[in-house]
């Protein structure tokens, strides 16, 4: 671990990035209290951390630990798996053992899962007060995370309260976004006189605006972690913009320590989609990256397909460099200016870049192949100052 500008340059599951207070243009990080959970820091100024849900039987073990294998591959940092029964809390501690990234139990309707759940060794349990049960039973709950020195979440949903509290709320937002809010730090006040610290808390609901607000009142109601996360939030085209509304205002707020895109289909596309939202707003360092123009009616060749063509020919490669992929000559070198390698077509030919430099003139057929070998390069050398510059 090196000291980065700005913040701490942490390598950690799913890669090597930046944690910063300050992120360039955003404002700062709201500082939250820190909260260790397993292996992970959550809050203070380390890292946002980006987290899933695994889909299948959480009783099946063998099933279980595969699918978290396949998110952790993905870039998933810590994984949540539901606990309906008796029997899924039973399996939990050989899932934990066999796991690298910490466990979370998520646990509505019954506190006594929750106890078992504990000590079967989860890093942390999330428990819904919509519904887990009375004071009584929430103290018990806490008194067993701290003694075991485990975590917890105080998981508010907005539906599960717009149900118990109908009568009272009606449909005014404002309203919800104070009963959510006082939801939570009703809990927070039970935790606390436990003496117990080591929770985060999050607030979900399935609109934008909702969520934001929630939340925004949250952050400025207690320093605890905020885990952030937009529920029911659909398929992947839905969800994904959804998340992104959320999250992007949240966090260039400074606010959210840990984030989960729930997507209705592949859950490690919830981590990618997770990884490369915080990439976009500056809060992990950039992975390679290709993107492209959107192409117009001066393009001089089929972006679409020459953008698939590269994206395949530069799979598996994880060094930061920003490709450009661009229609024509008139204006893609002028707008590729910022890309480290580039491509601007012209008629039945390609114009390859660095930065603003034109490196050579390739025939149409030859743009992938040649577009590849000088990313190469580019990587090559960077690597090799990196080298030199670490005395290496
Ligand atoms: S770079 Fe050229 S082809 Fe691409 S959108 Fe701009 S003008 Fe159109």
């Amino acid at each position: 671990m090196s000291a980065g500008p700005g913040g701490v340059r942490v390598v950690g599951p799913g890669g090597s990035f930046v944690g910063t207070e300050t992120h360039g243009y955003l404002a700062p990080r709201r500082r939250a209290r820190e909260v260790r959970v397993g292996s992970l820091v959550l809050g203070g100024s380390h890292p946002v951390r980006v987290q899933s849900m695994t889909k299948g039987d959480t009783g099946a073990v063998q099933a279980t630990f595969d699918e978290i294998v396949g998110l952790e591959a993905a870039g998933c940092e810590l994984v949540r798996v539901s606990v309906p029964t008796v029997r899924e809390a039973k399996a939990l501690g050989e899932i934990k053992r066999r796991i690298k990234i910490p466990l979370v139990a998520d646990i509505h309707f019954s506190a006594p899962l929750a106890l078992e759940a504990i000590a079967q060794g989860v890093d942390k349990v999330r428990i819904n007060p919509g519904n887990i049960g009375t004071r009584d039973e929430v103290e018990k709950v806490v008194r067993a995370a701290r003694d075991r020195g485990v975590a917890m979440r105080i998981g508010v949903n907005s539906g599960s309260i717009r149900e118990r509290k109908a009568l009272e709320v009606k449909d005014r937002s404002e309203d919800m976004v104070e009963l959510c809010v006082r939801e939570a730090l009703r809990h927070v006040e039970i935790f606390e006189s436990l003496r117990f610290h080591d929770f985060l808390i999050s607030i979900k609901a399935h609109t934008v605006p909702l969520t934001v607000a929630a939340n925004r009142l949250l952050a400025r109601s207690c320093d605890y972690p905020i885990h952030l996360g937009v529920t029911h939030a659909g398929s992947s085209e839905p969800a994904t913009v959804k998340s992104a509304a959320a999250f992007g205002i949240l966090l260039a707020e400074g606010i959210g320590d840990t984030i989960r895109v729930s997507i209705t289909g592949d859950n490690r596309q919830e981590v990618r989609v997770g990884h490369v939202l915080l990439q976009a707003l500056g809060l992990r360092e950039p992975t390679f990256d290709v993107y492209a123009c959107p192409s117009c009616g001066r393009a001089e060749v089929d972006l679409i397909g020459l953008t698939k063509k590269v994206e395949e020919a530069t799979k598996g490669l994880t060094y930061p460099c920003r490709v450009a992929v661009m229609g024509c000559i008139v204006n893609g070198p002028g707008e590729a200016a910022e890309a480290d390698v580039s491509v601007s077509a012209g008629k039945g030919a390609g114009f390859i870049y660095r930065g603003t430099k034109m490196i050579k003139k390739v025939r149409e057929d030859e743009i992938v192949a040649a577009l590849r070998a000088e990313i190469d390069a580019w990587i090559a050398e960077r690597r090799a100052a990196e080298g030199a510059a670490s005395g290496a």
